[in-house]
């Protein structure tokens, strides 16, 4: 932090206009021009892609159908993957909803697919302190 251009006793905090000539003075010294806004312009977009796994909605009829195109009742099936009978029969019936590792495990099995992805896209704008610069205040800047 340079001293104030002014009576160099504290550092500058702002920069002013004195008599045309733009000078980085002390918060004391600011009464002696006119105060220049720096402005700031911090704007960002954050885009951010949060993939979700979920259950397909229709994992029951498409258990089921697994199953019967495999000519398996519910006992054999549930030996098949290795899921307790009363399971299979909960799931078929869309009582019970698998968890998604279970669902994995059974579409990997089964050869059919029991989760999807979904894609939340979530835009976060963050901004602070905006100002317009002028032709002016980029030169009165620049000096
Ligand atoms: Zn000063």
């Amino acid at each position: 932090m340079q001293p104030c251009e002014l009576c160099g006793k504290y550092p500058s905090a702002k920069v002013v206009d004195v008599e045309g000539s733009t000078m980085s003075v002390c918060q004391a010294c600011t009464s002696f021009g006119t105060i220049i806004e720096q402005p700031t312009v911090v704007q960002k977009k954050v885009r951010t892609v949060e993939p979700e796994q979920s259950v397909v909605g229709n994992f029951s009829s498409l258990i089921k159908q697994s199953r019967e195109s495999k000519q398996m009742t519910q006992h054999e099936f549930s030996q098949f993957v290795a899921v307790k009978e009363s399971t299979i029969h909960q799931l078929e019936t869309g009582n019970l909803t698998p968890s998604l590792e279970q669902a994995t495990k059974l579409a990997r099995k089964l050869g059919i697919r029991l989760v999807e992805t979904i894609e939340h896209t979530k835009v976060k704008v963050a901004s602070s302190k905006e100002k317009d610069l002028t032709i002016g205040d980029i030169l009165e800047l620049g000096k």
